[in-house]
This record gives structure tokens, sequence and C-alpha cells, in this order.
């Protein structure tokens, strides 16, 4: 018999809802978090499309929120980063982490979201953390008064983007193509705001400086002209990868890596659910992640209630 009746991998905005609904449905759970609860949504300085703030609600509020509520129900919680899933037979899954603890469960929610995409120039790695970031939240009061770059034309690049301008004297946002990929309205703020400068058509090619960045190198695609913009920062938002490389093969993934599932939210692994950004789907938002989670839950319950456990 499994320890718990269901673990829920990654404590993001999808599982953090999974640990709501399961507490509540009085599941024997647990929320195993690698680091602390959270997520990408950590690095979002502003939300303003999560229904129930009109005023908008900061990433650190909402996900402080989502924990508390979490926190009233009985589901418990472990650091543990799960490095392998073994299937021991049909009512248990055993869940081995990088410190050698195991967890045995009858049913899982994988919830472990997706990472930033790197660009892989030369340069970037080298000065991660002496210029180069992936979250403007983090590391923009670094910058106070400095001239940045931000790569990339989603919603990403672009929201955060403004938010830089509330603390640099400069943007530039560098994208490939001559068209954002964002949503109109972020365009639309990023177009009138004055501390922006858009670059289009352009690649960067290396991250350049001594100490810490100084200047990057930039290909105009369309004119084939190579320049060196003196910059202090380079934050890189050219989307996401999801932390799935860890599952076994008899879940299916995407060309991509993003787990396939039905409606109840269950991979091609019967007992095994998947929720949030690491699953294959057409939209990646905080209200999306979080009704994904209650869906797995749910599915979770017929499971367990079809084993008879
Ligand atoms: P995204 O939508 O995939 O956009 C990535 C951007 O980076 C695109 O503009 C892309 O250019 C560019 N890019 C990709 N690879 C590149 C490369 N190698 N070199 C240069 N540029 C490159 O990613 P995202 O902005 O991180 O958003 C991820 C998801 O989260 C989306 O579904 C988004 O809607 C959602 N999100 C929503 C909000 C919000 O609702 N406020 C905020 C943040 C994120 P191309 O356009 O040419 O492909």
């Amino acid at each position: 018999m499994a320890e718990f009746q269901l673990a829920i991998i990654g404590g993001g905005p999808a599982g953090l809802t999974a640990g709501i609904y399961a507490g509540r449905a009085e599941l024997k759970t647990v929320l195993l978090e690698r680091l602390s609860p959270g997520g990408q949504v950590l690095t979002t300085d502003w939300i303003e499309n999560y229904p129930g703030f009109p005023e908008g609600i900061s990433g650190f509020d909402l996900i402080d929120k989502m924990t508390a509520q979490m926190r009233k129900f009985s589901t418990e919680e472990k650091g543990l980063e799960i490095t392998s899933i073994e299937q021991v037979d049909k009512k248990e899954f055993l869940l081995h982490s990088s410190s050698g603890e195991t967890v045995s469960t009858t049913a899982v929610i994988i919830s472990t979201g997706a990472a930033p995409n790197k660009l892989g120039v030369p340069g970037e790695e080298e000065f991660i953390g002496k210029g180069v970031s992936y979250c403007a939240t983090c590391d923009g009061p670094f910058f106070k008064d400095q001239v940045v770059a931000v790569i990339g034309g989603g919603d990403s690049a672009v929201q955060e983007a403004l938010f830089l301008t509330k603390i640099v004297k400069k943007v530039y946002l560098i994208h490939r193509r001559d068209k954002l990929r964002a949503v109109k309205w972020l365009q639309e703020r990023a177009f009138a705001n004055p501390k922006i400068e858009f670059i289009w058509d352009t690649i960067l090619e290396k991250i350049e400086g001594k100490d810490g960045v100084e200047s990057i190198q930039l290909l105009n695609k369309k004119t084939g002209q190579t320049t060196h913009l003196p910059v202090q920062g380079v934050f890189i938002f050219i989307g996401t990868h999801p932390n799935t490389a860890f599952l076994p093969d008899f879940i299916k993934k995407d060309p991509r890596g993003f787990i396939l599932t039905d409606e109840w939210m269950q991979t091609s692994q019967q007992g095994i659910y998947a929720a949030g950004d690491c699953r294959a789907k057409p939209l990646r938002q905080i209200v999306s992640a979080v009704s994904e989670g209650a869906t797995a839950v749910y599915g979770v319950e017929h499971y367990i209630s079809e084993l008879g456990i």
C-alpha cells in the first residue's frame, strides 16, 4: 500500500491549486517542491489578468495567498527534487529524489512548469549574474538608471521591458522580426513608453565585457550590418521549455517535451496526471494552470475510487 494517495510534483499555481483541491477532498497528499512554492509566477512583477484582483496583484503576493490557502488544508509539503518515477505495481509509483529520499504514492500530478530558454550565444553563460538575466523582477533593481537590452518579442519580453522602464534609464527591445508576438494591449503600452527603443529584424550574436556586460554585438538580418551597442544588462525572454526531462518514456510528450494529456489531465500512464505550463496546450496563463490543477485532482479522485483504495 502506497504511503500517499497523491503526490504533486511542483508548487506553481497548478500544483498549489491541486494541493488545495486534494486537501479539501481529504486525499492523503504531499506537495513536492525543490525550492519553495512559486515557480515562474514569482518572476512576474504585476498580474492584471487573474480574476478577482481588479487592481492587479504582484506575482509574489498571489503565490503567498495560494500557499496560505493550501496550508489551511491537510496537504503535506516536502522539499524534494524528484529525479525519476518508477512504477511498482498498478497501485503504487515510487518517486526518487536527488537527496535519495523516495516517496510512495498511488497517483501523481506533474506540475513542474517551464524554464526560460537560453540564446546559446558567446558571453551568455559567462555573464549570468553579471549582467545577463532571465528575470527582470529579480534582477532589475541592480540596473538602476542604467541602459539595458531586452531580447524577444513575446508577452514576457514586452511585459518585463515595461517593468524595467520603472528602474532603468533606457531599454532597447531587440526582436528578430519586425512585428511583436505579444498581445496588443502590451504592444500599445510599450510603443507609448518613451524609455523603450525598438530594434527590429535583429539578433544578438555576442555579449561582450570584462567583469560584467559592457556591450552586445547585433546583426541586422535585413541589412547584414553588424553593430556594437553599449548596455550594462541583457534580459533574455525568448520562450520557455518544459521541466520534463526527468520523466520516464512511458509518459508521452510532444516533440518539444510538453506532456500530452486527455481532458481529465491524465497522461499516457494511468494514475499520472499533468497540469500547468509543463502540459502541451495552446494557452499558458495562471488561470489555465489553476483550472488544470483542479481538473487533475478531479481525475485522481475518480482513479483512486475505481481502484477501490
Ligand atoms: P513566447 O510567446 O514563445 O515568445 C518568445 C519570443 O522570443 C518570440 O517573440 C520569439 O520570436 C522570440 N524568440 C524565440 N527564440 C528566439 C531566438 N533564438 N532568438 C531571438 N528571439 C527568439 O514566450 P514568452 O513571451 O515567454 O511567453 C510564454 C507563454 O507565457 C506565452 O503563452 C505567453 O502568452 C504567456 N505569458 C503571458 C503573459 C500575460 O498574459 N501577461 C505574460 C508572460 C507570458 P518570434 O516572435 O519571431 O517567434
